[in-house]
């Protein structure tokens, strides 16, 4: 009989070598992974994790909504529970890695079929395997006028992983979720269900209208374990006549306040169309090289180091990119508009930026982080709060200072809607060193822990730190999680531990 270094939990090892030989039959061989060198890839991630709490069983690659109804149905039976990925590339959020220890990943990047484009609706119909590299090609192949919206690792990942993970990019549809438009999902006992107009058979709004009839469900299939999407509806932006990215910046710290604030109400009033974004002096500064090239002493690198070696290049304390998207003429005003604003704050604006993800290129430039320590370790950190001066500056000082007490460099690149933001920041280490992976840890946790404290919560977390975001959300909004899941997936086999919920 086979050996397994790990095991679904309560299954045993017969039963688990039948399940995967069932498996294989309905996947076809090779497509069932049990072999430790196979599976190493699926047993990295660069947050500060344990990976041994979090290694997979085995994974399977099914390449159809059948096959997966057919999966569904062996899992049912031995209580074997399948961590749906779609490409498995969310660095610094999880990666491949399941909630717990002894899952099977349901790798789903095989179904990779663009299932519709229509250019003049301006909707796609993409699978799980989907990258938006993939979706731009396919788009600049056909020279249709329509632009994607790429999240930072843009190339490698999946529209359908970075959506239901509500993430986000920086052009005018920089919000992937509210620029979703209706989903196929299977769901723990093989049913498919289509959202919103989909539901209706020979639908022709699937794609063009969200809410459908009676409650609007698609919310609950994001974050969660509730089912495993097999399809999802995308709105394209039209490629717009022209545009113009503004570089605005700010050579005192405390300026980040004077930054958000003139921003919000250019949003809020349509201005300023695209989701904006501030970084720090540091996290402007890995573009230009290793942080060894600035600083070779112990702790969190001193903000005056940072900053000198920042004006060297042009990189002030706080650097905010927006765009303004049109003719010429559209632009021209606005342009007047948003330039006076900062400047009357004292800012420097410089007009002819350039910013691949606010104008739909897909690019692997913010990657180039990961050499500021080396050694692969991140962590994305990444609370909420209004889009209030005062908010961001709070949040910077809570943040700076868990970084300082941790020895890590405080990297934040905050992302500017109209009322919202959110104040990524990246908490990078060398995951070679024991010590420093334990400390990264631990500089999560406070950071998650403390910003709890002030009201700030997150809107997104990682594997290892998903119980602790959800206790946050207190016992009703966990007994609600629960009782849907019971309800959809009795036997507990979709995910369990996703954002903190099991049956
Ligand atoms: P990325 O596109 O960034 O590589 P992932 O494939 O890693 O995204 O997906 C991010 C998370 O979203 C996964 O860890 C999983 O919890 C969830 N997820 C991804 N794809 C699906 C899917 N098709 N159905 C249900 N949940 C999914």
């Amino acid at each position: 009989m086979a050996e397994f270094r790990v095991l679904p939990h309560s299954v045993a090892a017969q039963d688990f070598a039948a399940a995967l030989g069932a498996f294989e039959k309905i996947v076809g061989v090779g497509w069932v992974i049990a072999d430790e060198a196979r599976l190493a890839p699926y047993r990295k991630a660069m947050l500060p994790v344990d990976i041994a709490a979090h290694a997979p069983s085995a994974v399977v690659m099914p390449n159809s909504v059948e096959q997966i109804q057919q999966l569904l149905k062996i899992a049912n039976a031995h209580r074997i529970p399948f961590w749906p990925i779609s490409t498995g590339r969310n660095f610094g959020y999880g990666s491949a890695l399941p909630a717990t220890r002894g899952q099977v990943v349901l790798d789903l990047k095989r179904l990779d079929r663009i299932v519709a484009v229509d250019p003049e609706m301006c909707t796609a119909l993409v699978e799980p395997g989907v990258t938006y590299q993939q979706l731009y090609d396919y788009l600049a192949e056909r020279n249709l006028p329509l632009w994607i919206d790429p999240p930072g690792p843009g190339p490698l990942v999946s529209l359908v992983g970075n959506t239901l993970e509500r993430g986000g990019g920086n052009t005018p549809y920089g919000d992937h979720f509210e620029f979703a438009c209706g989903m196929e999902v299977v769901l723990a006992d093989g049913q498919v269900l289509r959202t919103g107009m989909g539901a209706l058979p020979g639908s022709n709004s699937w794609q063009c209208f969200k809410f459908g009839f009676g409650p609007y469900l698609d919310g609950m299939f994001t974050q969660s374990n509730f089912g495993i999407v097999t399809k999802l509806g995308v709105w394209l932006m039209p490629r717009p006549a022209g545009h113009r990215t503004l570089l605005v910046q700010y050579d005192d710290e405390a300026d980040l306040a004077k930054a958000v604030d003139t921003i919000r109400p250019l949003r809020m009033g349509g201005v300023i169309a695209n989701t904006g974004v501030v970084g720090n002096a540091a996290i402007a500064l890995t573009g230009v090289g290793p942080r060894s090239q600035f600083y070779q002493g112990q702790g969190a690198i001193p903000k005056e180091v940072v900053l000198t070696a920042a004006r060297k290049f042009g990189i002030a304390a706080w650097n905010m990119t927006f765009s303004l998207y049109g003719t010429e003429e559209q632009i021209a005003p606005n342009l007047k508009i948003v330039t006076e604003a900062f400047e009357r704050t004292g800012a420097r604006v410089n007009p002819d930026a350039y910013n691949a993800a606010q104008v739909g290129v897909p690019s692997l430039t913010t990657l180039s982080i990961l050499d500021w320590v080396g050694g692969g370790g991140l962590a994305w950190f990444s609370p909420v709060s209004p889009t209030r001066g005062a908010d961001a500056v709070k949040q910077q000082q809570l943040a700076a200072a868990i970084h300082v007490d941790h020895g890590f460099d405080y990297m934040p690149g905050i992302t500017l809607n109209a009322r919202d933001m959110q104040h990524v920041m990246a908490i990078l280490y060398d995951r070679n060193v024991e010590e420093q992976t334990r400390r990264a840890d631990s500089c999560m946790k406070t950071l998650i822990r403390q910003f709890a404290r002030h009201g700030y919560g997150v809107y997104r977390t990682g594997q290892g730190y998903m119980d602790e975001a959800a206790k946050q959300s207190g016992p009703v909004a966990a007994q609600v999680n629960r009782a849907i899941k019971r309800a959809l997936d009795p036997n507990g086999i979709l995910a369990p531990g996703k954002s903190g919920i099991t049956i």
